[in-house]
């Protein structure tokens, strides 16, 4: 089986400087890293890192194949990535020595992919893949209704969060993610309680609190309580957490045993400073002493 995840690839370039910059202030920068980072790009290697066959269904700019060789090197199928005539997109992240940040977005290539691509790329795939997407490209409604046409397994990440974004795709949904800020604001759009939006599996991502597993079938909810970790940097444990549930699926395990190894996995993550270029294999997330 595998997992098809349309999704961002960003550069993610951080810049040290001495202060934030004011208004009309030109500061030099004492510092430059660049990460490749996007919640599709973290996803995919996180599904490949657990060991999945992840395809990734996205786009880049004309300088964008580092990031591209990046993925395959964590093992994620690139073959379905276009490389297009506007720029690769990238978050300007701006960090004082406080750790303060400010973030300039530019989505640039990751809301070009046209239907063509993503007809192209799913008419590779079988019934019973997995399909994953989250709000940071453009085509999700159109590839969601190809891909439950398809019988593929839908899934859906409620982020960067936006309310007519998610009603769209929410017919075709298999599962869900949501954080605990997404899942208030959906409530606050729709008037619904996870348990009644018509999807089989709504997971609530809790942070430090662990997570909670609705399953509207069955008419229940699960809870899984956080490991204790000191946590060191926080960004991508939300992308960790749904790249190892995915994968747990796709590898066949029951939901409880895909959200206890993703809940693992992102405590671990939490313990580590970076974002893609951090995320455990599957050997770290099962040997790790919690
Ligand atoms: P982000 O956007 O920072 O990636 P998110 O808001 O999407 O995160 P969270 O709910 O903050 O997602 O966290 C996802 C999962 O990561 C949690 O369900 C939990 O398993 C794990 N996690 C997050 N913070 C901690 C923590 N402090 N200690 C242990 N586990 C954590």
């Amino acid at each position: 089986m595998a997992i098809w995840n349309l999704g961002s690839i960003n550069a993610d370039m951080i810049y040290a400087l001495p202060h934030m910059p004011t208004a009309g202030e030109t500061l030099a920068a004492t510092g430059l890293e660049q990460y490749l980072g996007g919640k599709g790009a973290n996803m995919s290697v996180a599904a490949a890192r657990a060991g999945s066959h992840v395809c990734h269904l996205g786009a880049v700019g004309p300088e964008g194949a580092w990031a591209v060789t990046r993925l395959l090197e964590y093992g994620v199928d690139t073959r379905h990535i276009a490389q297009l005539d506007v720029p690769t997109g990238h978050a300007i992240i701006a960090v004082d020595p406080t750790g303060e940040n400010q973030i300039i977005l530019f989505p640039g290539a990751n809301r070009e992919i046209s239907a063509d691509q993503v007809g192209a790329a799913l008419s590779a795939a079988s019934a019973g893949d997995i399909l994953v997407m989250q709000n940071e490209t453009n085509m999700q409604a159109e590839a969601a209704r190809v891909g439950r046409d398809l019988g593929l397994k839908v899934a859906y990440v409620a982020a960067p969060f936006d309310a007519a974004a998610v009603q769209a795709v929410l017919p075709y949904l298999d599962y869900l993610f949501l954080n605990e800020v997404e899942a208030e604001q959906l409530r606050d759009a729709t008037g619904k309680t996870p348990e009644a939006l018509g999807v089989a599996d709504v997971i609530v991502t809790l942070g430090a609190k662990g997570a909670r597993h609705y399953d509207t079938t069955a008419g229940t909810t699960h809870d899984v309580a956080a490991h204790s970790v000191v946590p060191v940097d926080t960004t991508g444990a939300g992308d960790t957490f749904t790249g190892y549930v995915l994968s747990g699926l796709d590898r066949g395990l029951p939901m409880a045993q895909a959200l206890a190894q993703a809940n693992r996995a992102a405590a671990l993550m939490v313990t580590r400073k970076g974002t893609a270029d951090v995320i455990p294999d599957l050997k770290e997330v099962q040997d790790a002493s919690f």
